[in-house]
């Protein structure tokens, strides 16, 4: 049995959850807790409201609120907006003002002291003193030095790169539309170069990242000292303010993201009064961290965390980052400002959690670009996913609860039904996980079914057990629920799933 601490990189608290995050991060380490579950692995799956981000600090300033009320405000609605999307989180931890979080700050801070590689210099940081804001993240645009695209200074969205700001063209205030001054500040950075041969080897010893991570990865670790090397801190900007050993500092938020996942496993085990369970998952050997995120934070999930955690002793240091491109809506970007959104809480008043996930699953953007079609959707639902069910439905009501028994599997369909157990259990691994795949997998399979109940073959009665357990993680509302009325042995056909599994 092994253990997983699975986390999603944390929403900015600026608004609510469109479909373009659900497909992401969000059902991705939803799905991956479950089917870990299935497996009958331990799992703690986390994430936290990212209430000390820039962009919610804009926010406020934009509309004369208290930044940390906005972001509580938005933490609550992210929250119950996740629930209702079957989204299961263990802890969604709300940064502002708590205690694990800072403590957490401060020991990856202090590791990496210990470590040597934090270097105090002085560094020229953009400035509008019409708007009396710096320009570190969200108070500013300018060209990104490293692939010529429209960037804050902060991570390029495009490129996934970390900006030099003295390096980057037309920086500007958002604001005023000013061009930024620069003007000097004592900062302090993380010595990223010191760790690239241990990152390589990192990457070489553990599971396959995607394909165009493991690209960005051989290009970012190639960077000379200057362009890896990264700023930690935000001199009079927004971040958290930590005294350490009598020093004040304002660390950013893209540091402090791994403190964010250890704190809230903390505040878990300390809220369901569990005093071991956080110790005995950081600091087990056994335990892999999955983390969940867009490619566009890349840069701290994949080179700063997993060298953050090299310097803590005693601590697991299998962390892996799967990333997902983007989702469009009708061909285009996703836009909160522009109103061009589907937001997840609405469209779920109007088809069930279950049927969102299943296509958000299909679409899921995991190693490019894809695109949400609302016609598409809504003819998917209709002219499948509803008829498909209520056809199942209808079908287990011909049989008494207790008479689904995996074991009566002709031969022919034992052999049809194991090339998609194989399938299943190999999109269902670390190295391959894709919950595109799995619904891909799913689908094809409901579509034999249904086929064979039209034909009325009873043998169904073995497929359609093995697809409600397959099915549980994409669609866990009907699954549960059909597995307990007709009294599935659900830990038989798990045994099942797992009998003379190989990676292919
Ligand atoms: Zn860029």
């Amino acid at each position: 049995m092994a253990k997983y601490i699975v986390t999603i990189a944390p929403p900015s608290p600026n608004g609510d959850l469109h479909l373009g995050h659900i497909s992401g991060p969000f059902l991705a380490a939803d799905v991956f807790a479950r089917v870990r579950r299935v497996r009958k692995d331990e799992v703690i799956l986390v994430c936290y409201s990212d209430d000390y981000q820039d962009y919610v600090a804009r926010m406020a300033v934009q509309q004369h609120r208290d930044k940390f009320e906005l972001a509580t405000h938005f933490a609550h609605r992210i929250e119950s907006t996740l629930k209702k999307c079957d989204i299961e989180l263990d802890w969604f931890l709300k940064s502002y003002q708590n205690r694990y979080y800072k403590e957490a700050i401060a020991l990856f801070y202090r590791g990496a002291v210990a470590a040597g590689q934090i270097v105090a210099t002085e560094a020229q940081v953009p400035y509008s003193e019409e708007d009396e804001e710096y320009g570190y993240e969200a108070f500013a645009r300018g060209i990104c030095n490293f692939c010529g695209e429209e960037s804050d200074a902060s991570q390029c969205e495009d490129c996934a790169y970390a900006p030099v700001m003295e390096e980057m063209g037309e920086l500007r205030s958002i604001f005023s539309k000013k061009p930024m001054e620069m003007v000097p500040k004592q900062r302090e950075f993380l010595r990223l170069s010191a760790y690239r041969s241990y990152l390589r080897e990192h990457y070489e010893r553990l599971p396959a990242v995607r394909e165009h991570l493991e690209t960005y990865l051989k290009e970012v670790l190639a960077l000379e000292a200057t362009y890896l090397d990264w700023f930690i801190d935000r001199p009079d900007g927004h971040g958290i303010d930590l005294e350490v050993d009598g020093v004040e500092k304002t660390i950013h938020t893209w540091f402090s993201g791994l403190a964010g996942y250890y704190a809230a496993t903390e505040e878990f085990a300390h809220y369901t009064k569990q005093p071991e369970l956080h110790r005995a998952f950081w600091q087990s050997k056994e335990t892999t961290i999955v983390n969940f995120l867009g490619f566009d934070c890349a840069f701290s999930h994949a080179i700063v965390y997993p060298s953050l955690l090299s310097n803590v002793p005693g601590h697991t240091n299998r962390v892996i980052p799967i990333t997902n491109k983007f989702l469009k809506l009708e061909g285009k970007d996703f836009s909160t400002s522009r109103r061009h959104a589907i937001w997840a809480d609405e469209i779920l008043d109007e088809v069930s959690a279950d049927a969102l996930r299943f296509y958000l699953a299909m679409v899921s953007p995991e190693e490019a670009v894809d695109n949400f079609e609302q016609e598409k959707f809504y003819h998917w639902h209709e002219n499948f996913y509803k008829t498909s069910m209520d056809l199942l439905q209808q079908f287990m009501q011909d049989y008494p609860p207790g008479s689904f028994n995996i074991d009566l599997a002709p031969d022919g369909l034992r052999t049809e039904l194991e090339r998609f157990k194989d399938k299943w259990n190999f999109f269902s691994e670390t190295d391959n996980f894709s919950i595109s795949k799995i619904a891909i997998t799913l689908q094809e399979l409901l579509s034999v079914i249904t086929r064979g109940i039209r034909e009325q073959d009873a043998g169904m009665r073995v497929a359609v057990q093995m697809y409600l357990v397959m099915a549980q993680p994409i669609h866990p509302a009907l699954s549960d629920q059909l597995i307990e009325r007709y009294q599935i042995d659900r830990d038989r056909v798990i045994d099942w799933l797992s009998l003379n599994y190989e990676v292919a």
